[in-house]
């Protein structure tokens, strides 16, 4: 497995493989990998001859008071489980390589960054398309997966691929949970023994909800309140818990069949943020 934080290292590495006639896979990480980001390096090779995975803490869509500095660093383990999942080639680039000098560009994203974590994290999908914009440049690759666990940033960066003509197919990884429900995430290792205990609660009230739509409700909000006030009641703060429409992330009132939804939540434990969401086609 190659090993590599040079921009034009990783570019002819891919350019050898595209003259021997290989197709080539992109998995996009910030490193500190768990089994989540191992099942998109599998679904990535499943789809592609060579899988290239890349690890990097893309300091662009942190917030000045988010937690940048103290996001997990595990570079040596990471490689390990890269290996294990056969990947061809990990591409791990430092901060001035990708952002070596002034930026005279700028990002800005409409209707899909309204809502949802767009809403309370200004900047972050602006930095997300950035970073994503100029590692799909740099790798060119087939097809890119991504987790369904950010499925705002998956559907931002799939109208991203299709607006600005990027020759790439971008795949959805399903969500990866732990056995007790939460969602894996390299932040979950910011969580007390006490705060991981209640940790699933986001999931259960998902799921809880979940069912309810599925069993016929359609005007969720009463429900999704509730819910809210059990999660807080537990001690968690809630950024936002809904249901969202899934072609352009709006808010949505009255569920109609034969539509497709996202019911998202995403909440602070203590100081750390957790995700997670459900997809229904009703
Ligand atoms: P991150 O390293 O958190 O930026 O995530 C890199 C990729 O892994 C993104 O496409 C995420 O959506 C995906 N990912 C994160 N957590 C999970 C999970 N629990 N299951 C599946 N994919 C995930």
């Amino acid at each position: 497995m190659l090993v590599t934080e040079s921009i034009d290292e990783i570019r002819n590495t891919v350019k050898l493989w595209r003259r021997e006639k290989l197709s080539v896979g992109f998995v996009p990480t910030m490193g500190a990998l768990h089994e989540g980001h191992l099942s998109l390096i599998r679904q990535a090779k499943q789809s592609a001859d060579r899988v290239v995975v890349s690890i990097f803490v893309n300091p662009e869509q942190f917030g000045p008071n988010e937690d940048f500095d103290r996001y997990p660093r595990k570079l040596e383990e990471d490689l390990k489980l890269c290996r294990k999942a056969r990947a061809a080639a990990v591409f791990r680039p430092e901060v001035s390589d990708m952002y070596p000098g002034d930026k005279y560009f700028e990002i800005k994203i409409r209707e899909l960054g309204r809502h949802m974590c767009g809403a309370s994290r200004p900047g972050f999908f602006e930095g997300i398309v950035l970073v994503v914009n100029k590692l799909l440049n740099i790798i060119e690759p087939d097809i890119a997966v991504f987790g369904q666990k950010d499925i705002q940033q998956y559907l931002i960066l799939k109208q991203m691929v299709e607006e600005f003509n990027h020759g790439v197919k971008l795949e959805m990884g399903k969500i990866v949970r732990a056995n007790d429900g939460l969602a894996l995430s390299s932040r979950n290792t910011y969580l007390s023994n006490d705060e991981r205990l209640k940790a699933p609660s986001l999931y259960r009230s998902l799921s809880y909800i979940e069912k309810q739509v599925r069993e016929g409700v359609d005007t969720p909000s009463l429900l999704i309140e509730h819910q809210k006030n059990e999660l807080e009641a537990k001690g968690f703060e809630i950024d936002y818990l809904g249901v969202f429409s899934m072609d352009n992330i709006e808010p949505v009132e009255k569920l109609e069949n034969g539509r497709s939804y996202i019911l998202a939540g995403a909440v602070y434990l203590g100081k750390t943020r957790l995700i997670d969401n459900i997809l229904i086609e009703l």
